[in-house]
């Protein structure tokens, strides 16, 4: 094998309980889809001599790479609101992890590589669809500037999954900081296993938050970080989907590309999610949930503080403070999408209210702000220009504009058109779509267009 990875593989040296070794299980006939090799060369993996047959069997699972110790992780979480003891990965195993030349850890997982101890019910596998929109969407919010898990390969693996009908199945591989959530805090705490707890606690802070001094330190940190996070996704109009505290990555990257989607017209009270059927999960809600993930996370820490009564009260007041975090990102997010140096709440919510009455395109319309055509996006234009000249007594920077605002995103009609194509073996449309979304903010009227009335796709489903 021409190609070699430098595993450095620091979770396998964990206790047995955090997770179980397992090797994926060979595919039919494995057939390369995509390479990311950009992500590699910035990995430190030197990929210009690897073929795609070979890419095809490494990154199928049917070959083991030199280095790796394919492990599932242990984790537990809150589905939904409810409580789930014991999730893990059911579909997917950790390759093992490499060091960049940045200094940097990353995991290498497989998604969709076979059953694991951790599967119930499941097949362990992924289809096509699932695999494509994962691609897509994650390497989309990269070249947004949004931290999130990267995608390196997608193979085929020449063996039909069943779904609600028989469909192409894939592998994808992921990498990520890590894959510790918020879950996998809960999956020690909720044993009672102290030592594990403290193992994982001590592993982290070493990992990701090397300047925290304990877990109220680590608690503030980790916030921060979803806070960041969010706010970021509610300036792309970015709706998760599936904010269950096992989705939530400790390191503060937007894991689990599910049931997500970027939203064409704008409201607050949009859902995609099939399977959200409260609207749990809707774009205006994402704060709060986020906020309430994190007071899991709190919970998860108290086991580890010698007085816990008083550590309930240190960290209550941690967290009571999520709210204002989240204003002050959520403020900068907005003042730089309209090119503000002071932030004017009443100035971002009267734009969004126009937006939300006249169902304007959320992307189309801060790209368009400082041109003549962003009133084309409203119905009640003299509201709209009334707005706008406010807003232009401000004298906005539209060079900040331009580097905030993107022209396109990975619209959900093209997702699915692609993923549609690529049943039939035709892949043209995903290389396409992901070679436009990794330049978001070039103009591209194709990617641009937000659906007409029948191309809308209005419900996503699970990434299974
Ligand atoms: P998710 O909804 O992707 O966050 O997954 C929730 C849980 O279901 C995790 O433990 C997954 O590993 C598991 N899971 C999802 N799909 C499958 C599958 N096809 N086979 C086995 N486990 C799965
Ligand atoms: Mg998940």
């Amino acid at each position: 094998m021409p190609l070699h990875i430098a595993f450095d593989n620091s979770y396998a040296a964990l206790p047995e309980r955090f997770y179980a070794r397992q090797p994926a299980t060979p595919v039919a006939t494995p057939a390369l889809i995509a390479f990311n090799h950009a992500l590699a060369g910035d990995l430190g993996i030197d990929s210009s001599d690897l073929s795609e047959a070979e890419a095809a069997v490494l990154f199928s699972g049917n070959v083991t790479p030199d280095g790796a110790d394919p492990l599932a992780q242990a984790y537990a979480g809150h589905q939904f609101g409810g409580w789930s003891p014991q999730l893990g990965d059911g579909r997917a195993l950790l390759l093992g992890e490499v060091i960049a030349p940045d200094g940097s850890r990353h995991d290498i997982q497989l998604k969709g590589s076979g059953r694991t101890p951790f599967s119930r019910s499941g097949d362990g596998r992924a289809w096509l669809g699932p695999v494509l929109r994962e691609y897509l969407m994650s390497e989309a919010m990269h070249a947004l500037g949004v931290p999130t898990t990267r995608a390196l390969a997608a193979v085929r693996t020449g063996q039909k999954v069943q779904r609600e009908t028989a469909l192409p199945g894939a592998v994808l591989t992921r990498t990520a900081a890590s894959h510790i959530r918020v879950g996998t805090f809960q999956f020690f705490a909720a044993r009672g296993d102290q030592d594990g707890l403290q193992t994982l606690t001590d592993y982290t802070i070493a990992r990701h938050y090397p300047r925290a001094s304990g877990p109220a330190d680590l608690l503030e940190q980790v916030m921060q970080r979803q806070v960041d996070l969010v706010a970021k996704w509610m300036g792309l109009g970015f709706i998760h989907g599936v904010m269950n505290t096992d989705n939530v990555a400790i390191a503060g990257e937007t894991i689990d590309y599910g049931p997500c989607a970027m939203m064409d017209s704008y409201h607050p009270d949009t859902v995609f999610s099939a399977i959200d059927q409260q609207g749990r999960y809707a774009y205006a809600n994402q704060p709060r949930l986020a906020h309430w993930n994190i007071a899991q996370f709190a919970t998860s820490l108290v086991p580890l503080m010698p007085d816990q009564s008083a550590a309930i009260d240190q960290f209550t007041a941690i967290i009571n403070r999520f709210p204002d975090l989240y204003a002050a990102a959520y403020q900068a997010t907005f003042s730089a999408k309209l090119g503000l140096s002071d932030s004017d709440p009443d100035l971002i919510e009267d734009l969004l209210a126009l937006m939300a009455r006249d169902g304007a395109d959320f992307t189309n319309t801060f790209a368009a702000l400082p041109h003549a055509n962003a009133r084309d996006q409203f119905i009640d234009r003299a509201a709209f220009d009334a707005w706008k000249t406010r807003w232009q007594s401000h004298n906005p920077d539209h060079g900040q504009m331009a580097r905030t605002n993107p022209q396109i995103v990975p619209r959900l009609h093209r997702i699915e058109a692609a993923i549609q194509a690529a049943i039939t073996d035709d892949d043209a449309p995903f290389h396409a779509m992901l070679a436009a979304v990794t330049q978001p903010f070039t103009a591209n009227a194709t990617y641009a267009r937000p659906p007409d009335a029948d191309e809308k796709v209005t419900r996503t489903f699970c990434g299974t």
